[in-house]
C-alpha cells in the first residue's frame, strides 16, 4: 500500500543514505521532538562533522596563533585549497575552474566585470524575472557603471501566463529579435518560486549562437541538481554556500570560470592579493602576477571558520555521491507531488513542473485562495518550510537529512490543515 505510513517507513529502511540523517543536528521543538525541516534550500542544517570542524580551527587558534597559517591540522594559508576538489565534484568542474570565496552577489559583481562587457551596439543584459531581487540590483547597477541605462539595456524575461514558467522557446524569440545587442545571459536555476530547473547546456549554447556571454546563478543549483558545468560550458556561475551546501549562516560562497578563460590575460578583472600567483604572492612585489584558474579571482584571505564548516558538508556530499542524493530527492519529490496529486484538493495547485529534469528537491505548492494561517498551521505541526507571498508554500525534502516517513506526516498534516480550513 504506497499511501500508508508503513509504507514510508519502508523506504527509510531501504534507504542506502539513511545513516546520514543522524549526522545532523535537526532542530526540534518545545517538546524535544524532531521539527520536519523543509527549509535546507534556505539554510542547510549543521552537520556534527562541521560543528567540529569550526571548533578544530578555534583550537589551533587558540595553540598556534599566526603559526596556524602553517601549523594547523589544515593549513590556513591553503585553505581554500582544500574545498576546490569536493565543490568541483558536486557541480561537475574541473578542480581549477572553482574556488569558493566572498558572498553570492559579490562573486557575481567580480564575474560581470569580467565577463560583462557592454559596447555601443551590444550593451544588453537579459535576465529572468524573480521575487529575489538581488541578482537584479546587482546586474542594474553594472549597467550604470558602465554608464548605461537599465531602462535601455536590461530585459526581464517573464515567466509565461500559461504555466508560471520560463520555457526555452521565449528566450529563443528574445535572442532572435534582440540577440545581436545582448552582451550578458544571466540565469538563476532553480528558480526560487517556481522550483523549475533550466536546461544549463540548451542555453549556453543558444546565448553562445548569438555571441552573448553566459553566467548561471545557482543558489538554488548547488548541492540540488546534477550539475555539469565544465561539460555545459557556460562562461561563469556562482551559488551561495548555506542553502543545500549547509556551510551555514551566511557562509563564503561558490564561483566557477571555465577553464578556457583562464589564460586570458587581456580578461579585466578586480584583483587582491589572494588572486596572486602563490609561489611568489608572499613576495609582496608591487606587481600583479595572476593564478591561473579560478583562484586568480580571489581577493582577500578566506574567512577560515566559514570554510571549515562547509570543507567538512562539501566532504559528506562527496562521500553520499551527489548522483545517490540526486536519485533521492527526485523519489521524495515524486512521492509527496504523487500524494498531493492523488489527494486533489481543490484549493492545491502544484507549481513545480512534474518531469524530473526540470525540477530539484523543492515542491512548490500555490494556494489557490491564499491564506498564510494555513502555513502558519504548519508551523504549529512541527513543519518549517517556507511562505512567498502572495500564495505559495515551499517544500524541499533534501537527501541529506530528511527522510521518507517525514513526507507522508507533511501530507497528513497539510491535508488535515486544509480539509478543516473554513
Ligand atoms: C539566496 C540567493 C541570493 C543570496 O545572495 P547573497 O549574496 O548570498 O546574500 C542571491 N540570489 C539568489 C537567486 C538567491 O536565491
Amino acid at each position: 500500500m504506497k499511501n500508508s505510513s508503513d509504507y514510508f517507513q519502508q523506504l527509510d529502511q531501504e534507504d542506502v543514505l539513511h545513516q546520514y540523517r543522524d549526522m545532523f543536528f535537526i532542530p526540534k521543538n518545545k517538546n524535544n521532538n524532531d521539527l520536519i525541516y523543509y527549509c535546507g534550500n534556505s539554510l542547510g542544517l549543521l552537520s556534527k562533522q562541521a560543528n567540529a570542524a569550526v571548533k578544530q580551527e578555534l583550537d589551533d587558534w587558540a595553540t598556534y596563533g599566526v603559526e596556524g597559517h602553517l601549523e594547523a591540522k589544515y593549513p590556513w594559508v591553503k585553505y581554500h585549497e582544500f574545498l576546490c576538489e569536493p565543490m568541483a565534484e558536486i557541480v561537475g568542474a574541473k578542480p581549477k575552474e572553482v574556488v569558493m570565496m566572498n558572498g553570492l552577489t559579490t562573486n557575481l559583481h567580480l564575474m560581470m566585470i569580467s565577463f560583462y562587457r557592454p559596447t555601443k551596439t551590444r550593451h544588453k543584459i537579459l535576465i529572468e524575472f524573480s521575487a529575489f531581487p538581488s541578482d537584479r540590483y546587482a546586474v542594474e547597477s553594472q549597467i550604470k557603471f558602465h554608464g548605461y541605462d537599465p531602462n535601455e539595456s536590461l530585459i526581464i524575461l517573464k515567466p509565461s501566463s500559461k504555466n508560471g514558467y520560463i520555457t526555452i522557446e521565449q528566450i529563443q524569440e528574445i535572442l532572435k529579435t534582440e540577440g545581436e545587442e545582448i552582451a550578458l545571459v544571466l540565469i538563476g536555476s532553480v528558480n526560487y518560486y517556481t522550483g523549475q530547473a533550466y536546461p544549463i547546456s540548451q542555453i549556453t549554447k543558444l546565448a553562445k549562437s548569438y555571441g552573448a556571454n553566459v553566467g548561471f546563478d545557482l543558489a538554488h543549483g548547488a548541492g540540488n541538481l546534477d550539475l555539469k558545468l565544465h561539460e555545459d560550458e557556460p562562461d561563469f556561475a556562482v551559488w551561495c554556500g548555506y542553502k543545500y551546501l549547509n556551510g551555514g549562516p551566511g557562509c563564503i560562497a561558490g564561483c566557477f570560470v571555465h577553464e578556457r578563460h583562464h589564460d586570458d590575460h587581456n580578461l579585466p578583472r578586480l584583483s587582491g592579493w589572494w588572486g596572486h600567483d602563490k609561489v611568489s604572492r608572499f613576495k609582496m612585489g608591487s606587481k600583479f602576477e595572476m593564478m591561473i584558474g579560478a583562484e586568480g579571482w580571489q581577493l582577500s584571505n578566506p574567512p577560515i571558520l566559514a570554510m571549515a564548516a562547509l570543507r567538512e558538508s562539501l566532504l559528506l556530499f562527496q562521500k553520499a555521491g551527489i548522483n545517490n542524493l540526486r536519485t533521492k530527492s527526485i523519489r521524495m519529490h515524486n512521492l509527496l507531488a504523487n500524494l498531493l496529486r492523488e489527494w486533489a484538493h481543490p484549493n492545491i495547485n502544484i507549481i513545480t513542473p512534474e518531469k524530473d529534469d526540470e525540477k530539484g528537491c523543492q515542491l512548490s505548492i500555490q494556494l489557490k485562495q491564499p491564506d498564510k494561517k494555513i502555513f502558519n498551521s504548519l508551523i504549529e505541526n512541527n513543519i518549517i518550510g517556507d511562505w512567498r507571498e502572495p500564495d505559495v508554500i515551499r517544500i524541499a525534502p533534501v537527501p541529506l537529512y530528511n527522510c521518507y516517513s517525514e513526507l507522508f506526516t507533511f501530507y497528513n498534516s497539510l491535508k488535515r490543515i486544509i480539509e478543516n480550513h473554513g
